[in-house]
């Protein structure tokens, strides 16, 4: 991975490299555990030590994290490696202890974003504070409750501020532990262009061979930065086993990950680049005017059904057709999962547009 110094506020200020790169073990377990891995990450492109001192656990009964005796082992990677370190804060007892053994970077989890208390409390403990504290993304997909923690940490006077993107989770079927949703990173993103944006793969892909084409996508993506779940013997941690690489597998995905341009000024790129987006905005109109015709088809139908007082919905036929879309979809080069998404939108549109009909 070719690297760039650049960036925005709280990276430029503490001469981070561009990706930053957080790495470390899902939970401290032991002193031990938590200074091999710091050792091995030691002198690489990592820059930030993470590891999980309280862990939120959606069910009880899993480890729940060691406490703040894993504070002090922090603070000895920090001594022993020049290692920035970072650990989850959900309270405000838990931010006083992190800052009393001046850990540099906080990050509120995915559960404690979706309640505005916790991060109201933790904004109120933190106020003015001069640490780096990172948002991850709400478990739910919903941009409010992510946009509102920003706003609620803002309030609070802290400046040092960035976004965690770890993926949503949802009922349906998935390769992902949780899906992606890439657009709602990038709507955050853009409500919030100076805050840095870092990808976690690991949390996203709960899986450890999916991370390098996750970090690669982030990248793509113009991401600032990664978090990779990373421990000495991934099989056997206490937490969060399947998505954890080893320090070596990290080295190596950060030698193969490209960074990208974000533009070029170059004539023939741009020309070609400009031909092909002419094409896309075709397609797209010609898309747009092709689902008219399809809701006047609905319309049609809404107005036959109401003739004939039959119910709207009728979901022996619906079935047939996403059926035969997710196959006539992969000839096209379409996943089931876009396929089975833009249906359910089309046919959501078109109940729409019968409903309105048969009210009429
Ligand atoms: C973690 O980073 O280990 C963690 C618990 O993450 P999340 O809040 O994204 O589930
Ligand atoms: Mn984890």
């Amino acid at each position: 991975m070719e690297r760039k110094t650049k960036t925005n506020d709280w990276l430029k200020k503490f001469n981070l490299s561009h990706p930053l790169v957080i790495a470390g073990p899902c939970s401290a377990e032991t002193e031990e555990q938590v200074l091999k891995i710091a050792n091995q990450l030691k002198k690489t492109d990592v820059t930030v030590y993470r590891a999980g001192i309280w862990k939120p656990r959606t069910r009880p009964g899993n480890f729940e994290g060691v406490g703040s005796i894993g504070l002090k082992w922090l603070q000895r990677v920090k001594k022993e490696t020049e290692l920035l370190t970072a650990t989850e804060v959900a309270n405000k007892d838990h931010v006083k202890l992190a800052l009393d053994h001046d850990i540099d970077v906080l990050w509120i989890g995915a559960r404690s974003t979706v309640s505005p208390f916790i991060v109201q409390e933790i904004a109120d403990s933190l106020n003015g504070t001069d640490k780096i504290v990172l948002v991850k993304n709400p478990v739910n997909p919903d941009l409010s409750l992510w946009l509102g923690a920003i706003e609620r940490l803002q309030s609070a006077n802290i400046t040092r501020l960035g976004l965690i993107h770890r993926g949503f989770s949802s009922q349906g079927k998935s390769k992902y532990r949780n899906n992606p949703e890439w657009q709602i990173a990038i709507e955050t993103k853009n409500k919030f262009p100076d805050i840095p944006i870092i990808c976690d793969p690991s949390h996203i892909s709960g899986r450890r061979d999916l991370i390098f084409d996750l970090s690669q996508m982030a990248l793509d993506l113009n991401f600032d930065g990664l978090m990779i779940e990373t421990h000495i013997d991934p099989d056997n941690a206490w937490s969060d086993a399947a998505q954890q690489v080893t320090p070596n597998r990290l080295i190596q995905i950060m030698k193969d990950l490209k960074m990208r341009n974000t533009t070029i000024e170059q004539k023939d790129y741009v020309n070609e680049l400009d031909n092909l987006r002419t094409q896309i905005d075709i397609a797209d109109q010609n898309l747009l005017q092709i689902l008219g015709e399809r809701m006047r088809i609905s319309d049609s139908i809404g107005k036959l059904k109401k003739k004939n007082n039959v119910a709207v919905l009728q979901n022996k036929r619906w079935n047939e057709i996403l059926g035969k879309m997710v196959l006539d979809g992969e000839n096209h080069g379409l996943s089931e999962e876009f396929v089975l998404k833009l249906f359910k939108a089309i046919h959501q549109e078109s109940i729409n547009h019968q409903e309105k009909e048969i009210v009429k």
